[in-house]
């Protein structure tokens, strides 16, 4: 750990090295232990704005205990948040299982991250929920490192590798499985109600 100022304290525009723990339903579903501490861009968006908004003001090596709702965590559970895939539309070495997480793009080209409920002979059914729609969040957080952020981590609002590459979130990397099948035609996924409620197809067209 480099040599920290006393009085420093997460603002807008720190660079954040967050130890932490969650519990949801009295259970660890992470922490920081297992993995490492997390890194980010005070102020940026880059956690979840319920712990972000808590951690203003914490200094070097506080401890903090932050519940967050599931409307400042991860959306509250839609019952109406299914969709239905025909198998086909899935690559062929795609793993149809439940459970598998499958990116998909919703209308504003943005990635949801939905996961595989059931499947059958002709559908896939998705449950668009985040797995921690719902649920009420219960954090331990201990802030490790305070530092200013380079100037080029400012500029794109995240924060860089220590040799200052980018990080890419292995989330997104795996959304290539579905964009490359049909080479310059992902229409399939651009288009939200391709998936989303059946039903209302019809009274959405113009
Ligand atoms: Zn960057």
């Amino acid at each position: 750990m480099t040599n920290q100022d006393p009085s420093l304290a997460v603002k807008k525009d720190l660079v954040v090295t967050l130890d932490y723990k969650l519990l949801v339903d009295g259970e660890v579903i992470d922490s920081s232990e297992q993995d490492f501490p997390i890194q980010f861009l005070q102020g940026h968006g880059e956690i979840i704005p319920g712990l972000e908004n808590e951690l203003y003001g914490m200094k070097v090596g506080e401890h903090k205990q932050v519940v967050v709702p599931p409307s400042q965590g991860y959306g509250e559970y839609d019952p109406e948040a299914f969709a239905e895939i025909p198998r086909s539309e899935f690559p062929k070495d795609f793993p149809l299982e439940p459970e598998v997480e499958v990116q998909l793009r919703d209308e504003d080209g943005e990635v949801v991250d939905a996961f595989i409920e059931s499947v059958d002979d002709k559908l896939v059914y998705l449950n668009l929920n985040h797995p921690l729609a719902g649920k009420e969040l219960h954090f331990s957080v201990t802030v490790v490192e305070l530092r200013e952020p380079t100037p080029e981590e400012l500029e794109h609002g995240h924060v860089h590798a220590p040799d200052g590459a980018e990080l890419e979130d292995d989330e997104f990397d795996d959304e290539d499985d579905f964009d490359d099948e049909d080479d310059d035609d992902d229409d399939e996924f651009d288009d939200e109600d391709d998936f989303d409620d059946d039903d209302e197809d019809e009274a959405d067209e113009d």
